[in-house]
């Protein structure tokens, strides 16, 4: 019986999920398939009641369900909840279904294989939509000192910090503040959790200003080589890009669906050797 585990979104026009996690599955000899499946909002009970069945491992969630999954499992792990968002799931052998998230989990292993050390220091997380929020709760939890998070629409930023506030001290702040300013300034990692960089050829914040010692974290993964990437590189900072982070999630969902670890190095090299369809897929 070939097994089953399906990534829902809508739309879904990028296959990187199905690339990577397709080629763990045949480097480890698994009779398994890893599908796209665009639905509708009026499908999503359908697809879990499907995804219940005996030939599922587990599912994966993009936007826009990351919040409405949430209504159709029997268990959301710790992280999800404070988030507020699943992106992965695992079906246990009785049927159940349980949800977590591993974008959190995802950057914080891109963010160890760096060998920059976060913890008690400063952070700054530049963006204030689904991503930041698991990127600030998994700095918090990491034991960062303080992160601020600045953004384009303020008040996102302070619904950002007032969701995360009981996770540790978490600041808002518009763009171009002084308080980014000075925040950048001391800053042991700053991370880029808007689209700038896929949706415009700029760049969130100015890399000159930051220490020497500063991490600089691009979430965009397409393309992984932004001008923010690419500016941080040049000034000779340590820099991570979102395909790592992709990886790295990707490794941590397969791991749940198979207890097959290490699997970061094929899907990377799966990534690396794909050629995409369209602009949109790069
Ligand atoms: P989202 O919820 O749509 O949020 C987008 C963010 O970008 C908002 O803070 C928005 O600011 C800001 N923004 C958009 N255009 C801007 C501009 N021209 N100038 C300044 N700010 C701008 O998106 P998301 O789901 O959080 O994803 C954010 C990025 O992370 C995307 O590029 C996504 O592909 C990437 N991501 C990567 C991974 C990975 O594994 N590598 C995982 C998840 C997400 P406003 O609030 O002012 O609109």
């Amino acid at each position: 019986m070939t097994q089953r585990v399906a990534l829902i979104g809508n739309p879904l026009k990028r296959r990187h999920s199905a690339v990577m996690h397709n080629a763990a599955f045949a480097a480890h000899g698994i009779d398994a398939s890893f599908e796209l499946r665009p639905i509708g909002p009026e499908d999503l009970a359908v697809f879990f009641a499907e995804a219940r069945g005996d030939d599922w491992l587990g599912f994966g969630v993009t936007a826009p369900y990351k919040q409405s999954a949430m209504d159709h499992l029997d268990e959301i792990e710790a992280g999800a909840i404070a988030i507020g968002a699943v992106n992965n799931g695992v079906r246990h052998d009785n049927g159940s279904l349980v949800g977590f998230n591993t974008d959190a989990s995802g950057f914080m292993a891109a963010v160890a294989s760096t060998g920059v050390s976060v913890a008690g220091h400063g952070a700054v997380v530049v963006g204030a939509g689904g991503a930041s929020r698991a990127v600030v709760w998994a700095l918090l939890d990491a034991g960062v000192e303080a992160v601020l998070v600045a953004n384009r629409t303020p008040e996102r930023a302070r619904e950002v910090a007032e969701h995360l506030s009981s996770y540790g001290t978490v600041e808002p702040a518009p763009l171009e503040s002084p308080a980014l300013a000075k925040a950048l300034g001391s800053a042991a990692i700053v991370v880029n959790a808007t689209t700038m960089g896929m949706t415009t050829d700029t760049v969130p914040f100015d890399v000159t200003v930051l220490p020497e010692t500063a991490l600089v974290f691009d979430l965009v993964y397409v393309p992984p080589d932004t001008p923010l990437v690419r500016s941080a590189a040049a000034r000779g900072l340590a820099v991570c890009n979102g395909m790592e982070m992709l990886v790295r999630q990707g490794e941590i969902a397969f791991e749940r669906w198979t207890g097959i670890g290490s699997t970061a190095d094929v899907m990377r090299d799966a990534l690396e050797a794909w050629i995409p369809d369209s602009e949109t897929e790069r």
